[in-house]
């Protein structure tokens, strides 16, 4: 640890109980310290970006880590089997979200073998910074601080700014969740090697590990892997306990003073920021080959014994509550911590990729709020926000719908902390009305990007409908061009018949080129006809002789008239005087 390296603050922030004691006096319980549920119900969208596509049907086997979601473009993020079994069904399925919408879902049922698909670690050092990320992206990392972002888009090298820092959160601030201080107290080597990675990939000199000063046991690990590692870039620094230090631009400002302004990104200052528990997943998933199918979660509130899970994705809520003592007036579950988390639509919604803790609700643990009151405009909840914005005024315009308004007032940076909630002597829930400003204007987003792209959609089916009758044109011109030019050369050997026709003049295609086809059939036929008609006048007539049938006095007197004319012959010769020679 660097005890000398100076901290600065950042501005409203509140610090309320921290409740994380219960749950961080076990070790986690690992994966093969636990049943299988009897039903995994995995959602194919669990991260930012695209939804990915289903891989598999019903009815297929499936093996542990097998790939059940492609990721759908750069900007998304694979899907895994968390275990091995069969896919009963590919359907729709309530999330893990307060809206109590649903998702499609690969649902598997457990053969028990628990049996890996074929699996290999990465040479990475020896690879394309590009195909490590495609690994990563392959691999289903997104990260798992919370905002699910894919991990491979954020592993880019500097683009416009040269990294210089890459920030590794273990703040982990918000109330009753432990899940990154035991991760970083039971597994510090592997977060280490997973730093070392992405320090690499990002071309960042520099990584500052930032931890609430509440854990020391925590800071002591990750000091000691460091300290292991002998490598002095990286450095693990305590940090002031004040909520939401675990905001990425609040630790970034305390670590490094770097203020990035509104509608700004970190990366545009060369400081990029993960959480603890993506370094050890990009660890698993290049050193170890395992997609990232589970996470450390905390079980806490209501329960009878809070405490870390390693819980496979798709493990329903209830299932692993139980593990940890279902009490019987639990009435809700909260996924996140009281000031950040969602109350869940159902007890048995799936555990995904964003679940870091699961707080079992009770009457007794979180009464119910007092009603709300007027805003006093006190100006309590300005001086709590840490990202310096105005909450009453966001307030007002969320409440009266005027959404171009609220954007105005920077709507987007709002973190959704809660200070300003936490802070409010009226109990108003402002939080509440961000999110609800936000749904609307991306709903509204949506509706006008649908409406664009059918106008678009339109416009090319237009353009395609047209090009296609264009094209039908040239075509057919060009067959009654090619028709006129082989019609040209019996026309040529009849030209002098008075019946042949007369060449077509050239006509558009269309139902004028049909006529022109048609009337040069005709022509052609006219012409053979002709020439055959005047062959036929010229001929010379060949007539048959024809044989006379005679009677048999006309054939008696030919006889005798033949005898007659051999008996004169004969006589003749015999008075004929002898001559010597
Ligand atoms: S803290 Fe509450 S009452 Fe005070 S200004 Fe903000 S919204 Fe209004
Ligand atoms: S919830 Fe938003 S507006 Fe309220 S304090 Fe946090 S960042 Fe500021």
């Amino acid at each position: 640890m660097n005890a000398l390296r100076k901290l600065f603050t950042f501005n409203g922030g509140v610090k309320p109980a921290t409740n994380k004691a219960e749950s961080s006096r076990d070790p986690i319980v690992r994966l093969d310290q636990l049943p299988l549920p009897p039903q995994f119900v995995v959602p194919l969208h669990q991260s930012v970006g695209g939804i990915p596509q289903p891989l598999v049907t019903a009815g297929e086997r499936v093996l542990k880590g097998q790939r059940i979601g492609g990721s759908d473009g750069n900007f998304s993020s694979a899907i895994h089997a968390p275990t091995s079994g069969t896919v009963i069904a590919v359907e729709p399925r309530v999330m893990a979200h307060t809206s109590g919408l649903t998702m499609l879902s690969v649902v598997i049922e457990p053969d028990g073998k628990d049996e890996w698909v074929e699996i290999q670690p990465l040479d990475w050092r020896s690879m394309d910074a590009n195909a490590v990320r495609d690994w990563l992206r392959d691999a289903g990392v997104v990260g798992l601080g919370g905002a699910v972002f894919p991990s491979h888009m954020k592993l880019m090298a500097g683009r416009k700014t040269p990294m210089k820092t890459l920030v590794i959160n273990g703040a982990e601030c918000e109330p009753f969740i432990t899940c990154d201080d035991l991760l970083m107290r039971e597994r510090a080597d592997k977060i280490i090697a997973g730093i070392r990675i992405m320090r690499e990939l990002l071309g960042a000199p520099e990584v500052l590990i930032g931890i609430e000063d509440n854990k020391p046991e925590a800071i002591a690990t990750m000091t000691a892997a460091c300290t292991a590692n002998a490598d002095a870039t990286i450095q693990t620094i305590a940090v002031p306990t004040r909520y939401p230090a675990g905001g990425a631009k609040q630790l970034i400002r305390v670590l490094t003073g770097i203020e990035v302004p509104h509608g700004q990104r970190s990366t545009d200052y060369g400081v990029q920021c993960f959480n603890v528990g993506t370094a050890y997943a990009i660890h698993e998933a290049i050193d170890l080959g395992h997609p990232l199918i589970s996470r450390m979660v905390t079980i806490a509130g209501n329960v009878g014994q809070p405490r870390n899970y390693e819980v496979l994705f798709g493990t329903p809520m209830d299932f692993i509550v139980r593990q940890a003592g279902w009490k019987d007036d639990t009435n809700a579950f909260i996924m996140g911590g009281p000031m950040m988390g969602f109350r869940m639509p159902a007890f048995d919604v799936p555990v995904i990729k964003a679940t870091n803790c699961i707080i079992a609700a009770s009457p007794r643990l979180f009464a119910p709020p007092p009603p709300e009151m007027p805003c006093i405009r006190c100006g309590e909840c300005a001086r709590a926000c840490p990202t310096d914005l105005q909450p009453f005024e966001m307030y007002w315009h969320s409440r009266a719908k005027n959404f171009g308004k609220v954007q105005e007032y920077n709507l987007f940076d709002c973190i959704e902390c809660g200070c300003c909630s936490y802070v409010c002597p009226s109990h108003i829930p402002l939080v509440d009305y961000y999110r609800f400003s936000k749904t609307e204007i991306w709903a509204r987003e949506r509706q006008k990007n649908a409406a664009d792209e059918a106008r678009v959609r339109f416009e090319q089916r237009n353009e395609r409908a047209e090009r296609e009758k264009r094209e039908k044109a040239e075509k057919l011109a060009a067959r009654t061009a090619a028709a006129r030019a082989a019609s040209a050369a019996p026309a040529a050997t009849t030209a002098d018949s008075p019946t042949a026709p007369e060449a077509p003049a050239p006509t558009p295609a269309g139902d004028d080129g049909k006529k022109a086809l048609i009337e040069a059939a005709i022509a052609r036929a006219k012409a053979k006809k002709a020439e055959a008609a005047g062959t036929e006048g010229e001929a010379p007539v060949v007539e048959k002789p024809v044989r006379k049938v005679l009677s048999e006095e006309e054939k008696k007197a030919l006889i005798d008239a033949a005898l007659e004319r051999a008996k004169t012959k004969k006589q003749a010769a015999a008075e004929k005087p002898v001559t010597e020679e």
